[in-house]
């Protein structure tokens, strides 16, 4: 029986830590759109489904609907989501 148990707890707290890390993530930083300047933030599913690089994501911007490598920039920065 703990043969079963034990590797199914391990998949559910990767999946646990996965998930507050990708929230929390989703949550601190934002992203400004190098076609047009805007600045937005994502939610912590699109987060987590979009391609990115260290401080660079792949989005598509809110304003001019753009598919760009979007520059990570400090949440603070916002004020209007
Ligand atoms: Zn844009």
């Amino acid at each position: 029986m703990m043969d079963i148990i034990v590797p199914v707890l391990v998949v559910l707290i990767i999946a646990l830590v996965l998930t507050i890390i990708v929230r929390w993530h989703a949550r601190t930083v934002a992203y400004r759109c190098p076609e047009c300047g805007h600045q937005f933030k994502i939610t912590a599913w699109t987060d987590f489904k979009s391609p990115h690089y260290p401080l660079k994501k792949r989005l598509r911007c809110p304003a001019c609907l753009k598919k760009n490598w979007c520059e990570e920039i400090p949440n603070e920065d916002i004020h209007s989501a």
